[in-house]
């Protein structure tokens, strides 16, 4: 059954088939890190909530092979609506996907996406007012929902209070502490916890057939999918030369070309040495050395902090691998 293709969130997902049994509520906040299955849960239980097939709904959950379940997987079943950056982006670029370079185009419109913007959030109330074309349940999942300045929120607001009948609203976050405290106090909570070590690396390997770090890459996750993507370029990019007085130039020449790729990327190897060097200090007994790697962790997040503003990712990531040079920080084991 497709809830169970949700990996290692047995209490959310229990509660969600509950909910499609019982009382759907009719706004509901994912919480959790990204990259655990918030999205996946979130478009399960639209699947859970349209089937058609009556035995699987008759226990909460879908057959994920009906009409209904494999329009909503494709994106294509018109009352179930995910805005996320993407769907921001396509609406932006306001381009028909004929069009010429129209891939190229939109790409470059997603990298420029921060915030959930009021346009998006009139663009999807508006279409939670339309009549469902096949008379079941309509869902509108926000995405990054804590991205939402007040114009946005507000905009929502009224929705989430009171939706037409048959219409569930689904905003995900991962800081819950940013939204506002208007829009929590109408949404039912639902806590997503961090992933185990082992389902990471399971979910790695099928994202991408050919991950070379997926063990490593999982152990620089803290739980998430996303994060352990962004390590494994990371891993590769640090790997670029073998440790040595050469190593921190050349992974700092290493980075991509565009600003953009090349702040994601430096972040990533941040976080990376960040990481590395906390469990360094963790398991070290020796207070003058524990003392040594505490300043180098405090460099490390100013880096971080810096790369997000004017400071160029190369020199960022030169100096922060320069700094590790007096201590033995273990990267790959
Ligand atoms: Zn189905």
């Amino acid at each position: 059954m497709p809830f169970s293709e949700v990996l290692d969130q047995a209490a959310a997902t229990d509660y969600l088939k509950k909910s499609v049994l019982d009382h759907v509520p009719q706004a509901l906040l994912f919480c959790g890190p990204s990259g655990i299955g918030k999205k996946k849960s979130a478009l399960e239980f639209a699947k859970a909530l349209n089937c058609q097939d009556f035995a699987a709904r008759q226990t909460g959950d879908s057959c994920g092979v009906c009409e209904h379940c494999r329009a909503i997987d494709a994106g294509r079943y018109a009352d179930v609506v995910l805005a996320d950056f993407l769907y921001q982006a396509r609406l932006e670029l306001k381009k028909e996907p004929s069009d010429k370079n129209y891939e190229e185009e939109l790409e470059k419109e997603l990298a420029k996406q921060q915030r959930i913007k009021v346009d998006t959030i009139r663009d999807i109330t508006a279409k939670s007012q339309q009549k469902s074309a096949v008379g079941g349940w309509k869902v509108f999942i926000v995405d990054e929902a804590q991205t939402m300045q007040a114009e946005a929120a507000n905009a929502l607001l009224k929705f989430i209070e009171e939706p037409p009948q048959k219409t569930v609203w689904i905003l995900l976050t991962d800081k819950k502490a940013a939204m506002l405290k208007t829009i929590l106090s109408r949404c039912q909570p639902l806590q997503f916890a961090p992933l185990p070590e082992k389902t990471v690396e399971k979910l790695l390997c099928q994202i991408s057939q050919e991950t070379e770090n997926a063990a490593l890459s999982a152990k620089y996750a803290e739980g998430s999918v996303s994060r352990a993507l962004r390590a494994e370029e990371a891993l590769s990019l640090l790997q670029t030369v073998p440790q040595g007085p050469a190593w921190p130039a050349a992974v700092a020449a290493a980075l991509p070309r565009t600003v953009v790729a090349a702040r994601q990327q430096a972040q990533a190897v941040l976080d990376v040495l960040i990481l590395a060097v906390h469990r360094a200090w963790i398991s070290q007994a020796q207070s003058a050395e524990r003392q040594q790697l505490q300043q180098i962790l405090k460099k490390l997040e100013n880096y971080k902090i810096a790369v997000t503003r004017n400071v160029s990712p190369a020199l960022t990531v030169e100096t922060a691998l320069m700094s590790l040079d007096k201590c033995h920080i273990e990267l790959f084991g």
